[in-house]
């Protein structure tokens, strides 16, 4: 763990084995830290939260600059780590790793813009001014999927804004934030940044609960999410939270087949599927489904199944065992009402080692099947026919979540219509799953609260006070007595 500016064990009597998903070998260790560490480490960013507001923006700035610069000096190296921890090809950790260098040079530029902003006032003589103060301490709950990347999005804002913050990796992917720390952040102060590694309800839970903690920033899913708000709302904190999603594509008529097909496979099978925001249903117009379908399964079907670190990998293995069962158990549950593999739908037999599963094209699916209500994250793509327009909107927003949604079309009418009308928190057209940094990320309904990204993702790490001054000082007529 790392707290108050030291790498440590804390009060952990044990470790957390943390394994390399693509061989299923004993990668490394971390501490399994116990709630006494968490108040340890809220206790050294409250410390050092007093000196770390009272900065300069602009020595924030140039301390976040810095941060970004270590990251892309040693750039390779935790690209690698990343890839064995959490499996994804290398390509798309080169992608996580690019994404977290910029974001802090992002918001070290974003944050020194302005902090608060002058509104009129009821007489001559007053001045009203608003300004942005820091929460305090941020807890920062991360999980496994893109753990540097999240990561940035929450503590990049936090540290620029002025918190101090204690970071909760997840169980399964201690090690490349504890890697990041070690490397780009020793010239911050002691206690401004600290991490406790272990399980969410022996440290994760700590924090939520901590008085001192005032804002709970947390990606994850919606289950932990629920629970966390639980416990927060009494104490009237803080909660950004960036749940889980079901996304849905609209394939409308008008498309080129091999750009939609291409688009797709991306959107779904990305990070073996393991995306937030991945496309986990699919409406096509029922006017191209059987060629869709047959060019969908021919591409999906030549996937490259493999270790992220082999060049021409396309697709890694799921993080652990348990997350592939569950997946395997909704394509199961579909198939025996009626759902139709067209191409995967099992583990391989190549490789052998690894949690790996086939990428998978399935169909006569419905909205009955668990595997069109719930978050499947994992390598599989649902497909339904659609009649009309009115239809695939209705379908696109029945559901809980509503974290992003795609459409591919050269149809401006349509284009209106979906968003204006799908309700999630980013819509893609034609490029799916393309995040931009001045652009809010987050979700509608059950996908969460708050945005991440953009002057936005800044804002949440605010708050706000009004100042009412009368510079004069006089007596007014409109006190006492009457
Ligand atoms: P998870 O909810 O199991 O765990 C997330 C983090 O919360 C981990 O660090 C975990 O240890 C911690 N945690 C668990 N129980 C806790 C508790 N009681 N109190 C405090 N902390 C606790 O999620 P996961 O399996 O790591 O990640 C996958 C989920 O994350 C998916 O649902 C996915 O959709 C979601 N996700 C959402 C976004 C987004 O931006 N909306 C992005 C990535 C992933």
């Amino acid at each position: 763990m790392y707290i108050n500016g030291q790498f440590t064990n804390g009060k952990a009597q044990e470790r957390i084995e943390v394994i390399n998903p693509a061989t299923d070998e004993v990668l490394g260790e971390a501490a399994r830290g116990t709630p006494q560490d968490a108040l340890a480490a809220v206790e050294a960013a409250r410390a050092a939260f007093e000196g770390w507001r009272r900065l300069p923006a602009s020595e924030r700035a140039a301390a976040l600059h810095q941060i970004a610069g270590k990251i892309r000096g040693r750039h390779d190296e935790l690209v690698c780590l990343l890839t064995m921890e959490e499996g994804k090809p290398l390509p798309e950790n080169e992608e996580e790793l690019w994404w977290t260098e910029e974001t802090f040079d992002y918001y070290a530029e974003l944050n020194r813009h302005e902090r608060g902003h002058l509104i009129p006032s009821g007489e001559p003589s007053q001045l009203n001014f608003v300004v942005k103060e820091p929460w305090g301490v941020a807890a920062c709950i991360v999980p496994w999927n893109y753990p540097l990347l999240l990561l940035a999005w929450k503590i990049a804002p936090a540290l620029a804004a002025g918190n101090t913050v204690v970071i909760k990796p997840s169980e399964l992917t201690p090690l490349s934030t504890l890697k990041l720390i070690e490397i780009a952040f020793d010239h911050l102060p002691p206690g401004v940044i600290n991490v406790v590694t272990g399980y969410g309800p022996e440290v994760g839970e700590p924090l939520v609960t901590h008085p001192d903690v005032r804002m709970i920033a947390f990606t994850g899913s919606l289950a932990v999410g629920e629970r966390i708000a639980g416990l927060a709302a009494p104490m009237m904190k803080k909660l950004h939270l960036e749940l889980g999603g079901k996304d849905p594509m609209v394939i409308a008529p008008d498309v080129d087949l091999g750009v939609a097909v291409g688009g797709l496979a991306y959107a779904a099978l990305i990070n073996a599927g393991q995306v937030c925001t991945s496309t986990e249903r699919v409406y096509v117009h029922e006017s191209i489904f059987p060629k869709f379908t047959e060019q969908l399964a021919d591409q999906v079907s030549r996937l490259r199944l493999g270790n992220g670190l082999e060049a021409g990998t396309d697709i890694g293995p799921m993080i652990r065992d348990r997350f592939r069962d569950q997946v395997h158990r909704q394509v199961e549950e579909a198939v025996a009402t009626g759902a139709r593999v067209i191409t995967g739908g099992d583990r391989p037999k190549v490789p052998e080692r690894g949690y790996y599963y086939q990428p998978t094209v399935i169909i006569n699916i419905d909205h009955s099947m668990r595997l069109m209500r719930e978050e499947t994250f994992g390598p599989v793509i649902p497909l339904m026919p659609y009649q009309d327009f009115d239809e695939a909107i209705r379908l696109a927003n029945d559901s809980p979540y509503g974290l992003g949604a795609s459409l591919m079309t050269h149809d401006a009418r349509l284009v209106k219509r979906f968003f204006e009308e799908v309700q999630a928190g980013t819509i893609w057209i034609n490029d799916p799953l393309t995040d931009n940094f001045a652009g809010p990320f987050g979700g509608m309904k059950m996908s969460g609260m708050g945005r991440e990204l953009g002057q936005a993702g800044l804002e949440e790490f605010f708050q706000l006070k009004h100042v009412h001054w009368d510079i004069e000082a006089g007596r007014k007529d409109y006190w006492y007595p009457y």
